[in-house]
Formats: C-alpha cells, structure tokens, sequence
C-alpha cells in the first residue's frame, strides 16, 4: 500500500533535485556584481541620511569631524574596536592623503559587491563613489543629475540592486512662486555617463521612507496632511504599486523596516505601524496611552524620560525598564541619536557639546556611539569621541 506514494516522492525528489541543478547551474551564469545591498540584520535608521551601515559584523560611519568635512571610520561591533578607513601604513589620518578622508557633504553609505559605495556633492557636481572595503582602490563612479537629487535630497534612500543604483528621498521645487514638497524615486545604471530613469514622483509629501527585501523596494509616504501611502517597486521591471493608502491624518513616522512579510512604521513616538504584506493589513501595536520609540526585529523601546527607556514585546507587554547609562554618561549631559539596531542590539549616538563659561559653544559636538544589549539589557560604548 505505501509502495505508489513512495516511488512518487522518490520521482518527485529525484525531478526537484533536477530542477535545483539545472537552476544553479543558470545562477552560475549571471554576471558581476549581482544581488542587493541590503543584507539581513540591516535596520540602521534612514533619517540620518544613511551615513551609517553595517555589514559582516562591522558598522561602517561617514562622522563629522572640526578639521576635515567628513571621515569613514570602520567599527568592529563584537569587540568596540573602531579606526579611520584608511588601511595606509604610518597615516595620522587628518589629511587630505587619507583615504578615510570625504572633503565633501558625504552621505549614503552602502556595502554591495564587497565594495563601499558612497555620494559625495562637490560643487557643481555630485559624483557617485566606490572604494574596497578596507578603504583602498578609490573610485569615481558616475556623475549623478543635480536636478534628479535636488527632489531626493531629504530623508533619501540609497540602495543598489542589480547594478542599478536606486535612491529615494523628498525635495522641494519652486511652482508659480509656491514651494511644493515632493518625493522621487528613481534608478540609475553603475556606468560612467548613464542616465537617471524617474521611476516615481508625488507632491504634498512630508517624509518617505524606503527599504530593500529582495527584489523589491517598498517606500512608506507620509503626506503633508499626515495621511499615508504605502507602495512597492519590482525592482526589475522598474514598475511601482500602491499597496496601501489611507487619507486619515494620523500617520507620522521617522524610518521603515522590511522585515520577513511585514513593512514596520516607527520613530515618531506616536505609535508603530505593521502592514501585512501577505494579508494587506495595518495594525497599530501597541496599549492605548503607551508611546513607542523605536522597533527591533522583536521588541519595542521607548525614552520614557531623559536617561530613562522601558522596553516592550511585540505585542506591547512590559519586558523591562532600566536607566540609559553607557559607561561614562551617568551626569546625563548629552544627546541622543538612534542610529539604528543589528539584530539584538541598538545602537544611539550620544552627543556631548563643548561648553565654554557655561555656554554650549559653536564647536562640533563629541560623537560617540553606545550600544544596547536588548538580550542582556547591557549599555556599551563601541566608539568613544569624548577627550
Ligand atoms: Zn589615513
């Protein structure tokens, strides 16, 4: 009786196994580079204009700096070592020879086909770059259309997919003398002389917000009228869907997870928003009267006061609260970032500006970089700016 079940498994088996190898054999072909540059584990926030990434266990960061515009520093999340991107023997790293040097308004940081990618806008033009991952073999790109980034230039995406360039952001442009905020979304080929394709573009725009999951590139808009717009582009066909959209204006967001088949709204501090990609559903976790901050992959985290965060499952239920005291910030005379999380851990820039007889003085401020243990409830300082 379990005879014919049997040989079918086994022929059925035998055929998948057909399929797989012909299939690798066709992935053996396609050209590099290939792939994405988002990697799983990757939910550093978009608000801060992507000058932070992480990627194989190291967080790459573009950080102001007093003497030169902008400096690449790599930092070793598991140990808390951190160093310039430089690679060059006998450097100090302060120069313009430095190779972790950016003497521009350098953003977007991405990590696709074991190289670095980043913008940087020199004047007239913005260029996109590309160097090794140690910082070495620095290369110049493409030119990029500065009328193409003027309408991405706010809370904007970059991602690469497939050796097209993808970014996406708002911008104002000027009609009849009234200012219109807009957002763009468009690709552009990694070849020296290629041309930028508008893939998508809508006005009365507060924020969007946009993040890879495979071939795809879902953007969140939140409206100037705080109504909301949730959409997908296939990144191959370059064609863009509306997935969502509800004119209420309640919406109000600072960044956009993709993770597994959920799109996550967080950031604002109102409440957390979780679109079902399978079901098309949208759900605010959370208690009435409770405000979440900021999402993990499975946990809320809320500044309930200053020096203060309680943290929340999913499903809004208190899991633990505590003081926010990375070593060396218990007088609590500083600021905080969220940069972002790498699967347990969150990571928050601390901000500490010089004062001079009392006054908070012109200076740029000391950026140092504290990590939070959501498993361990555990505060460390990965990277530590202060004298
Ligand atoms: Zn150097």
């Amino acid at each position: 009786m379990n005879t014919l079940p049997n040989k079918l498994f086994k022929r059925s088996a035998v055929i998948a196994l057909l399929f797989a190898l012909l299939f690798c054999i066709g992935c053996n072909t396609v050209t590099t580079p290939n792939g994405t540059s988002e990697t799983y584990g990757n939910r550093l926030m978009l608000a801060t204009n992507n000058t932070a990434f992480y990627y194989d266990g190291i967080l790459y960061w573009l950080k102001d700096t007093e003497t030169i515009s902008h400096k690449l520093y790599c930092i070793d999340v598991s140990t808390g070592e951190a160093m310039p991107l430089c690679g060059k023997p006998e450097c100090s790293h302060d120069s313009a020879s430095c190779n972790a040097y950016i003497d521009s308004d350098g953003r977007g940081l991405v990590v696709y086909g074991e190289k670095l990618y980043w913008i940087s806008n020199f004047s007239p033009a913005m260029y996109l770059w590309c160097s090794d991952l140690d910082g070495g073999n620095r290369q110049k790109v493409m030119e990029l259309d500065k009328d193409t980034e003027n309408l991405t230039s706010d809370s904007k995406f970059m991602g690469i997919y497939d050796g097209k360039l993808f970014r996406c952001g708002c911008g104002s442009l000027v009609n009849e003398g009234n200012p219109i905020k807009s957002m763009l979304l468009y690709s552009q080929p990694l070849q020296s002389g290629s041309e930028p394709t508008r893939l998508y573009y809508a006005e009365n725009v507060l924020r969007v917000f946009s993040r890879m999951s495979g071939n795809k590139l879902y953007f969140a808009i939140i409206r100037s009228d705080f109504g909301l717009e949730l959409c997908v582009c296939d990144m191959d066909s370059g064609e863009v869907e509306v997935l969502y959209s509800d004119s209420n204006s309640e919406y109000d967001a600072q960044d956009l997870l993709a993770i597994d088949d959920r799109l996550i709204l967080h950031g604002s501090g109102i409440a957390v928003y979780v679109y079902s990609i399978t079901d098309g559903s949208l759900t605010t976790i959370g208690k009435e009267g409770c405000e979440y901050d900021y999402v993990t992959d499975s946990k809320l985290y809320d500044v309930v006061s200053r020096g203060y965060y309680r943290l929340y499952d999913m499903d809004g239920e208190l899991i633990s609260d505590g003081a926010i005291d990375p070593p060396g910030f218990a007088d609590g005379n500083y600021y905080t970032h969220y940069i972002g999380c790498v699967d347990d851990t969150m990571y928050f820039m601390f901000l500490v500006y010089p004062q001079s007889n009392g006054q908070i003085s012109l200076s740029p401020p000391q950026e140092s970089i504290a990590a939070f243990n959501t498993e361990t409830l555990e505060w460390s300082l990965v990277f530590d700016d202060r004298e």
